[in-house]
């Protein structure tokens, strides 16, 4: 595999081809083991970026780190400029799913917070199945992490070690927030459905289509990426498809992730399947963000931030 784990591509590169130069392959390559050797033996030490991507079992830093551009790449001496790096932190902020198809920002409607703090919060905890921590306090799984939502100061956090982090993320406060309004306590249906099997199907077309294309260029020809990143989210392996993975966004709500590989002949494919009982639980709006939201996180977890 001639793209070396920072990004850069040997086979375009004439010390490649002259054969002066060897790649350094992916952070999980024979290649890379063979690199970082030659370069301890040549010149002392080995390239940090390459050492800690092998260290950390990362393939490509720019595609599967969730720290990049990390320190490696801002002090080093190469092989990016400073105008690059920037351009990366700014655009992968930029492209989180916190936008509505028109591609406006997402916004918290006042009116949801008002609406649940004057619901019953033991009715509420029960229908969402989600923990009254104490009084304005909820505490909600979300994939694998624990959040609290804090009625009174309308707040969201996240648990982290010892102490809670603010989510300043208005997209997941939605989302959470849709889930414990309109979440009822009933028992799943067992059956999985796709988007075309809802009442609501018309809704997905268009701007609305679920957005499966990234996960596709991603994981289509890598079910192992897939899996570590399923299993990252805490989803649980199905017997189904190449692989296929049950994700528990909340409590109440699964998601089935079925992904077929692609190879010479066919291109890959991906179904997003839900419990038949989805639509008696959330909008169809919800339905939307929720899977993207979901698909999001699978894109960038996998690999631990290092
Ligand atoms: S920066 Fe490091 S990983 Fe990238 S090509 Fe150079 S030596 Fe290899
Ligand atoms: S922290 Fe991540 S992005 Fe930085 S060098 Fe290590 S693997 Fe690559």
């Amino acid at each position: 595999m001639p793209t070396a784990a920072c990004g850069i591509d040997c086979s375009v590169c004439r010390l490649f081809i002259l054969g002066v130069c060897s790649t350094c392959g992916p952070g999980t390559s024979r290649e890379a083991e063979l690199k970082v050797a030659a370069q301890k033996r040549l010149l002392g030490a080995p390239c940090s970026i390459l050492a800690c991507a092998r260290m950390n079992r990362v393939a490509y830093c720019l595609r599967d780190c969730a720290s990049f551009p990390c320190d490696h790449f801002a002090l080093g001496p190469y092989p990016f400029s400073q105008g690059f790096l920037s351009m990366q932190k700014r655009r992968r902020a930029e492209a989180s799913p916190g936008k509505s198809p028109a591609g406006e920002p997402v916004q918290v409607p006042e009116q949801y917070w008002d609406v649940l703090t004057r619901m019953k919060i033991q009715d509420l905890c029960c229908n969402a199945g989600v923990h009254h921590e104490s009084p304005g306090k909820i505490r909600i799984p979300f994939l694998k992490e624990e959040l609290r939502i804090d009625l009174k100061e309308r707040l969201l956090f996240r648990k982290a070690g010892a102490s809670w982090d603010r989510i300043q993320d208005p997209f997941l406060v939605l989302m959470c927030l849709v889930y414990l309004l309109g979440v009822k306590d009933i028992p799943l249906g067992g059956r999985m459905i796709g988007v075309n099997e809802l009442k609501t199907a018309h809704f997905f077309q268009g701007p609305h289509a679920l957005r499966n294309e990234p996960l596709l260029r991603r994981f289509g020809q890598d079910l192992d990426g897939f899996r570590r990143s399923a299993q990252a989210l805490g989803g649980e392996a199905l017997d189904l498809a190449d692989a296929a993975y049950a994700l528990h966004p909340f409590p109440r709500i699964p998601l089935y992730y079925l992904m077929w590989e692609g190879d010479e002949e066919f291109s890959p494919r991906l179904s997003v399947l839900f419990d038949e009982t989805i639509e008696t639980l959330l909008p169809a709006d919800a339905i939307w963000g929720l899977v993207n939201l979901v698909s999001y996180r699978l894109l960038i977890s996998g690999n631990p931030t290092v």
